[in-house]
């Protein structure tokens, strides 16, 4: 569930990275394409600007030129109007020569054409009335008025076509008259379009050119189309004698967005674009696969039953689970901000959870940091909350180091167990041999001397009184009854030796039994004052012998046991009882005790050690160890009786007062219990 949702998540992520890198070369593609947009046609107005400078000096010295040759002809005619008659058909000639746009130059005395050179093809010219002509009348007077050269047209020829004229007045020598005349040079606007590179220009640009008879930026478009001037030109005036034109050019269908290469552009920047989200998406893939890996290993080492910690190779902690962190708690701050070994040991001896290091800190935090140094190591620790850890450290090939640790509280107890209970085996193997070899010294003792009966004092006696001459009857039957009396001793030790033997060896071999689950019991209902009768009856003499009172209330009582069981358990009890009390009573009761009736023995004894109560029942196990105690006994009658009593489904339990006495109790089920 939890990877899913992070699946979701960074399925959302790469979407957003998807979004930027659209939104991001979108923006970044459109201020591009403004900007070289813009660049594009600053450097589209250079070339067009570049190219109206050329096309400007090429009119303006096509038409510097041929004013130049018909201000001449006029300055000619100025100096002597008889030239016309004479070489000035020559001089034109040569003026007109192979370079001159003119195509030819009337010459109108008083306003009439009456010379035309060439005068071939213009024949049609000749007798041509300028006062009479309003279209070429106006730039006629013009050049008058100003007295100097100007640009006319382009008009329609007389003798056919379109024109440009240039007209320079011939002023007048006499008194009443201002001008002579007037001198026309003509140019075929065809001609001049041609030769200017108008006619031949880029198909990539429109040009326009206005101011029709020099009249500049004001007059009316001759050239090309009047939507050129709207189209944002570039504006070049071209300048001649007593007028200008003004001249435009455009790009073809307007001014461009973008450069030709924008689409080549715009593919490059999605390609860029993909590209981009190509990288982002796969880098995001990486760190997603980083991410699940890291995941992946902290839930592995959080899975880890063990406490793990990772120092870098400057001893900082770079990593660690719970489990490593549950051991010192909230008391010590293992992560925030990073932290170093040595300051992790200073907060662990300042919060005082290591015993061990209470009153040692600096020896004990260079003992730490010793092992923490080798490349393995292996400790156990005791902490302050009773808890036992094993901490062990591998040097990592990278120079940092990996620490393991691990709960052993509960390896530790039952280390601590099995060294109890092997102890415990010790001591009991001590005490069955003690007690063991007790009895058989006895019997081996004896033994001798029955075997060797004639070494007897009493048989030797006897033995001097037969070898007597006259035996006296009375004497020998007196050493004789003393010879029986002492064998009688003697066989009595040997007897009550043999069945101490025989004694311990069942209870061993009881014990056995109950503790490898091979004991069976025959439970049945039995009276409760029948067995305890008999054990009252069994151990009389005993407790008179000692001097003490042994009681038994009656209960009526009936209880579900194995009857020889039951009676093993009182034996054992009342038996004790009686081993541990020197005077006073021992009282036996029998209560209800819900569905179980609850048996006590009550003593007057010497009672038992707090310390050592709840260790009398496990095998193997007295209250008095010391070679010096009273009693004698093995260690097991109490352990087999809580294994029969546990047997039956009832439980077995000491009070006791040292010095004043104990009571054992110990419940039974009664009939019908399951
Ligand atoms: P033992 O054969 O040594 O009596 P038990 O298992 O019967 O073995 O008893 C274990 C120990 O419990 C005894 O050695 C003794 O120290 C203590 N004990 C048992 N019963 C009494 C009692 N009535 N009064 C005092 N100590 C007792």
């Amino acid at each position: 569930m939890a990877e899913e949702n992070n699946n979701i998540s960074w399925r959302v992520f790469n979407m957003f990275l998807v979004l930027v890198v659209v939104i991001l070369t979108t923006i970044i593609a459109y201020v591009y394409e403004r900007v070289d947009g813009q660049r594009y046609r600053a450097s589209l107005r250079g070339d067009l600007t570049q190219q109206a400078s050329i096309l400007r000096a090429t009119m303006e010295g096509k038409l510097a030129q041929s004013a130049e040759i018909v201000k001449t002809v006029a300055a000619l005619i100025d100096a002597d109007p008889a030239v016309i008659d004479g070489r000035l058909s020559m001089i034109i000639d040569e003026l007109l020569g192979d370079d001159s746009i003119l195509r030819d130059i009337a010459i109108a005395p008083d306003l009439v054409v009456r010379h035309v050179y060439p005068l071939q093809s213009n024949e049609s010219v000749i007798g041509l009335d300028y006062s009479k002509n309003r279209e070429q009348f106006v730039a006629v007077s013009r050049a008058l008025a100003i007295g100097g050269t100007v640009v006319a047209g382009p008009v329609k020829l007389v003798q056919g076509g379109e024109g440009f004229i240039i007209r320079a007045p011939v002023l007048s020598d006499e008194p009443d008259k201002q001008w002579w005349g007037i001198v026309s040079g003509v140019i075929n606007t065809s001609t001049f379009y041609k030769l200017a590179g108008l006619a031949n220009h880029s198909p990539q640009f429109d040009i326009a050119l206005r101011g029709k008879d020099g009249t500049g930026a004001n007059g009316a478009v001759f050239y090309g189309s009047d939507a050129v001037f709207r189209n944002d030109p570039v504006l070049t005036d071209i300048i001649f004698p007593n007028g200008s034109w003004q001249m435009a050019i455009a790009p073809k269908g307007g001014w461009p967005a973008h450069p030709p290469n924008f689409n080549h552009t715009r593919l490059i920047f999605i390609l860029g674009a993909l590209l981009t989200i190509f990288f982002v998406l796969t880098a995001s893939r990486l760190a997603q696969k980083r991410e699940q890996a890291e995941n992946l290993l902290a839930s592995a080492v959080d899975a880890v039953d063990a406490g793990l910690a990772l120092f870098d190779e400057n001893d900082y902690l770079v990593a660690c689970n719970s489990t490593f962190q549950s051991y010192y708690g909230d008391k010590i701050n293992l992560t925030n901000p990073r932290r170093r070994f040595i300051d992790i040991l200073k907060d662990i001896v300042d919060s005082k959870m290591i015993p061990e290091a209470i009153g040692r800190e600096e020896e004990w935090i260079a003992e730490r940091i010793r092992y923490h140094r080798q490349a393995t190591s292996s400790m156990e620790r005791l902490l302050g909350d009773g808890r036992w850890i094993r901490i062990e450290e591998r040097r990592t090939p990278d120079g940092g180091t990996a620490t393991v640790t691990a709960d052993i509280t509960d390896l530790k107890k039952a280390k601590d167990q099995a060294e109890q209970a092997n102890r415990a085996k010790t001591e009991f193997l001590n005490t069955v041999t003690h007690e063991l070899r007790t009895p058989l010294t006895v019997i081996l003792g004896f033994t001798p001397l029955l075997a060797n009966s004639r070494e007897l004092p009493s048989a030797r006696k006897l033995q001097e009184v037969l070898e007597q001459d006259s035996p006296d009857t009375q004497a020998i039957r007196r050493c004789a009854d003393d010879l029986i009396g002492e064998i009688s001793r003697y066989a009595s030790s040997m007897d009550k030796a043999g069945r101490h033997l025989l004694c311990l060896i069942n209870d061993i071999l009881d014990l056995s039994k109950a503790e490898s689950g091979l004991m069976a019991i025959n439970p049945s209902a039995c009276q409760l004052d029948q067995v305890m009768q008999e054990i009252v009856e069994q151990f009389q003499p005993t407790a008179q012998d000692k001097g003490l009172t042994l009681n038994f209330e009656s209960s009526g009582a009936t209880v579900l046991a194995d009857t020889i069981r039951l009676n093993q358990i009182m034996v054992n009890l009342v038996g004790n009882a009686l081993k541990f009390t020197d005077r006073g009573e021992i009282r036996i009761t029998a209560k209800d005790d819900g569905s179980f009736v609850k048996v006590c023995v009550q003593d007057t004894g010497c009672g038992i050690p707090n310390d050592a109560i709840t260790n009398i029942f496990s095998v193997f196990t007295q209250a008095d160890n010391s070679d010096t105690r009273r009693a004698t006994g093995t260690g097991l009658g109490l352990a087999i009786s809580r294994k029969l009593v546990e047997m039956h489904g009832g439980r077995i339990w000491a009070e006791s007062e040292p010095g004043k006495g104990s009571t054992f109790c110990f419940t039974m089920p009664k009939p019908g219990h399951t």
